[in-house]
């Protein structure tokens, strides 16, 4: 069936940039087989799942929307996929994204634009819109997703899907392509917050191969699914109710936390004074470590490599410039200015000063708060085109989203209603430290 979706909407859709589809029919056809031996099958199993590009899947292409690893088949399985596989999930494809998921529409995929399912000449977010959109277009159940700065939280916002950003080191990263990696983290897209847990459950975990991945035990996220919010304490970070909000957005919010107050909740009121530098902290840290870690693209190793070069220089040199599109290489510009000598102390000490500050005021909010509640983005989602001519009002977009990832708090969008033009709106719920399960009782008793 998921098939025989991806083959109906994908002309119109383009959420794939590859369909795995022999591959998936030999899983489902492995778990038919464990089914009819009467063996035990996976808790995935038959489920079908999109895979984000950027996720390495052994002998299978991931390509992270860019031109220099178009031809790059990885040599070994992500960790997350490989729990997936054994879990019994099918996965029928790599999901389009954003190039090494830098940019907040999707737009900057080197292979081909994805539309909203909502309304096609909109945007689904990113970077990882080809995940939401195949979930919230029913061509795979669940999907897999990146998040560094929004990429989850932002895209299931403007897809009206619910997607989670776990606690950063509560998700292996074993096999992400690394974009930055103090930021970075994988997690679930999925059409209902059950399936979110449930999916959560299945990827997180303590992994010898992450050596920032957090030694504890994984609960079964499913206990926390109920639908009651006596004594739960929500807090409402009053600095994203500002400039630049979308009036229907912000009724739909309102709206929401009124729901959560009928449903038992006490809510609170939050000052997070640092939250508004979230993005000037983060576009100094995530392209200084983005200009490290694409370091390695240097047409030597892996991926693509220029054509007849005169020498060594002239090989890395055109083998970058032709390899990289606009936005990537901004980055590694930005990335490489800001920690050289002499401006390393004024731009990435001091930016890592503010990210400290910013934790502080969540640690301030949550010894007031369970949870904390604030738009996912300040808009619906945008046309098309509309921001590709300005990166900076492209990086607006994850004002509210941001913050979480500087300070590696988990971090949920579920819908919450639909602006003027039909198109989804998305509640971020904010928890503190390995409290994934304070999200995901919220959500549920919301949902
Ligand atoms: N839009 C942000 C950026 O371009 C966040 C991307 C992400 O979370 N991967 O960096």
């Amino acid at each position: 069936a998921a098939l025989a979706q991806i083959q109906a909407l994908e002309p119109t859709l383009h959420s794939f940039l590859a369909v795995t589809a022999d591959h998936a029919l030999a899983q489902a056809q492995q778990v038919d087989a464990q089914l009819a031996a009467g063996e035990d099958i996976g808790l995935l199993a038959g489920i079908p799942i999109g895979i984000k590009d950027n996720l390495c899947t052994q002998g299978i292409r991931t390509t992270c929307a860019s031109r220099i690893l178009e031809q790059f088949i990885p040599p070994y399985e992500s960790t997350v996929t490989q729990k997936l596989m054994e879990a019994g999930a099918v996965m029928v494809g790599k999901t389009n994204m954003d190039e090494f998921a830098m940019g907040g529409s999707t737009e900057t995929s080197a292979f081909q634009m994805t539309a909203n399912p909502w309304d096609t000449s909109r945007v689904p977010g990113g970077s990882s819109g080809g995940s939401a959109a195949a979930v919230a277009a029913g061509e795979c159940t669940v999907s897999l997703g990146s998040d560094t700065g929004g990429s989850i939280r932002q895209p299931a916002a403007f897809c009206g899907i619910v997607g989670l950003k776990p606690t950063y080191g509560l998700v292996s990263r074993y096999g992400l392509v690394a974009f930055a990696s103090s930021l970075d983290q994988i997690g679930p897209f999925a059409r209902t917050v059950e399936d979110a847990a449930i999916l959560l459950g299945a990827i997180a975990g303590y992994d010898p191969k992450d050596s920032t991945s957090i030694k504890v035990e994984v609960p079964d996220y499913t206990q926390f699914l109920i639908p009651d919010l006596k004594g739960k304490k929500i807090g409402v970070i009053q600095e994203t109710f500002g400039q630049g909000l979308d009036p229907t957005v912000a009724a739909a919010v309102r709206q929401a936390i009124q729901q959560l107050q009928d449903l038992g909740a006490e809510i609170i009121e939050i000052s997070c004074p640092r939250f508004r530098y979230g993005i000037a902290a983060y576009y100094i840290i995530a392209p200084s470590e983005a200009s490290a870690n694409l370091a390695r693209y240097d047409g030597v190793k892996f991926g693509s490599r220029s054509e007849k070069p005169e020498n060594l220089i002239d090989m890395y040199t055109r083998t970058r410039a032709e390899g990289f599109g606009a936005e990537v290489k901004r980055r590694i510009m930005i990335g490489t200015y800001v920690l050289s000598a002499g401006y390393y102390d004024a731009y990435y000490l001091k930016a890592q000063k503010v990210r400290t500050l910013m934790k502080q005021d969540f640690e301030h909010a949550f010894s007031q708060v369970d949870v904390l509640v604030s738009p996912t983005a300040p808009t619906t989602a945008f046309r098309a085109g509309d921001k590709t001519a300005d990166p900076l009002s492209m990086y607006l977009v994850d004002l509210m989203t941001i913050p979480v990832n500087l300070a590696g708090l988990p971090g949920m969008s579920i819908p919450c209603g639909f602006d003027g033009q039909g198109l989804p709106i998305g509640l971020q719920l904010i928890g503190n430290v390995l409290r994934e399960d304070q999200l995901f009782q919220v959500a549920y008793a919301y949902e």
